[in-house]
């Protein structure tokens, strides 16, 4: 089981994020975490300690906004209501401008693996997107981070940004390369409702690039970051061997999950069968009732088939399908033989022995295929 941390809050919103964060102050800061230790308390109580948690995820938002006091208290809430693997992957999300001084305290409260968002080297990208620091930050963050003993670092690339050209992206790339940090997180930029950005480029579907643009751009990163000897594991992300972020598998893969925090979600088991859920997404709700849910709904088995082929077609590994047929009794072919046959007929999927992959060509159609899979 994993456990995922949601920290809602940032410096300053960005201009494309559309994620449950904003700014607050220092008193509602130090709320939130009381009412967070609260929900961990109580959680913990009812799972118990004998299942062991492979992977803790401090995510949001930019969980480093904490203080040291603040982001002890919830880490040794953690620590001491649940039974945590000796090797279990303990990262943190931090913002470039966290400080050498969080970093140390990080790795000496046991985090193990940190989160950078970095996104561009290039001033003027960082300042479209409303990024808080500027590269030389980043750099100095990175350095610390490698200091304070961190041996497991994830960097954050955007992709497909607003006049981003292919000599910009390849800088980018190379300076990344260049620090040589264990993966690389690379997503498209796309905009979302609700942001600053939704209100300058207008209600677009896809990339403001252009779809062919945004597809040029992300081979080249894939190329690039691959000729660096980073595997291309998933649609967006890349790792050095052994260093795949556990906390993103589990989620491809399946593995139950419990959310803790504003809006977190959950996906646990009960009675046989797997219980989805979202905890409140009101702050002032969270603060008073941290146990508020605002959704919950049991998965029907063809629900849980979907996720599994989709999710799992998110990994270049693809599908299981021999751990599908053990899993749900029965085969991925016998479910969708007339879908496989068509998608492999136009090139989109591979289906090998014991596996069901997306070719290069179904990357590109990524949601057309998953879409094949919805019963
Ligand atoms: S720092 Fe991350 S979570 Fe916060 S506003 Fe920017 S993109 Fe969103």
């Amino acid at each position: 089981m994993e456990i995922y941390i949601h920290i809602p809050f940032c410096e300053r919103k960005c201009n494309y994020c559309d994620f449950l964060s904003g700014p607050a102050d220092e008193r509602v800061r130090a709320m939130y975490v009381d009412a967070l230790v609260r929900e961990i308390g109580t959680r913990a109580q009812e799972i118990g300690r004998g299942e062991k948690i492979t992977s803790v995820y401090f995510g949001g938002g930019t969980p480093s906004i904490l203080t040291e006091r603040e982001t002890g208290a919830v880490f040794e809430a953690v620590n001491a209501g649940f039974s945590l693997a000796d090797d279990a992957e303990i990262t943190i999300e931090v913002n470039p401008k966290s400080g050498r001084d969080k970093l140390h305290f990080f790795r000496s409260l046991g985090f193990n693996r940190l989160s950078i968002g970095m996104q561009s080297v290039h001033a003027s990208e960082l300042e479209l997107l409303g990024r808080i620091h500027t590269y030389d930050e980043f750099l100095e963050c990175f350095v610390d981070a490698r200091d304070a003993g961190f041996s497991n670092i994830s960097v954050d690339v955007m992709t497909a940004i607003p006049g981003q050209t292919e000599q910009m992206l390849a800088e980018t790339l190379a300076k990344v390369t260049e620090l040589n940090p264990e993966h690389v997180s690379a997503y498209s930029l796309m905009i979302e409702r609700g942001t600053p950005f939704y209100e300058r480029f207008g209600d677009i579907e896809g990339p403001v690039v252009g779809e062919e643009n945004e597809r040029k751009l992300y081979w080249m990163t894939v190329d690039t970051l691959k000729s660096n000897g980073y595997k291309h594991y998933e649609i967006s992300n890349f790792a050095k061997p052994g260093f795949e972020s556990r906390h993103n598998i589990g989620y491809w893969k399946r593995v139950h999950y419990l959310g803790l925090g504003l809006g977190a979600s959950s996906c646990m088991p009960e009675d046989g069968s797997d219980v989805r859920s979202r905890n409140t997404t009101s702050i002032e709700t969270y603060l008073s009732d941290p146990l508020a849910k605002e959704e919950s709904s049991v998965l029907t088995r063809d629900e849980m088939i979907e996720e599994t082929i989709y999710l799992g077609l998110r990994m270049m590994d693809g599908v299981d399908t021999d751990e599908f047929e053990k899993k749900f009794g029965t085969s991925v072919r016998s479910l969708y033989a007339d879908t496989i046959d068509d998608l492999a007929a136009q090139g989109l999927v591979y289906e090998g022995s014991s596996s069901l992959t997306l070719t290069d060509l179904g990357i590109d159609y990524g949601n057309h295929v998953f879409a094949q899979f919805l019963r």
